[in-house]
């Protein structure tokens, strides 16, 4: 199995968090670390810092969309 050895360059400092590049660890820092999530899923409670994430949480695991 190679899947797994592929690593992500970027690591965060602040958490355990690690990206492939660079403008995707910073948009981490700026929008994510550290910060309590914006979004959170009414059906099973999981949060989100993107909306993105979140619509797309809702819609292929609970079926609906917003
Ligand atoms: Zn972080
Ligand atoms: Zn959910």
């Amino acid at each position: 199995m190679l899947a797994h050895i592929f690593r992500k360059p970027y690591p965060c400092s602040k958490c355990n968090r690690s990206y492939t590049n660079k403008s995707t660890l910073n948009r981490h820092l700026r929008e994510e670390c550290g910060k309590m999530p914006q979004y959170m899923c009414r059906y099973c409670h999981k949060a989100f810092h993107q909306r993105s994430n979140f619509q797309r949480h809702v819609w292929t695991v609970h079926g609906y969309v917003l």
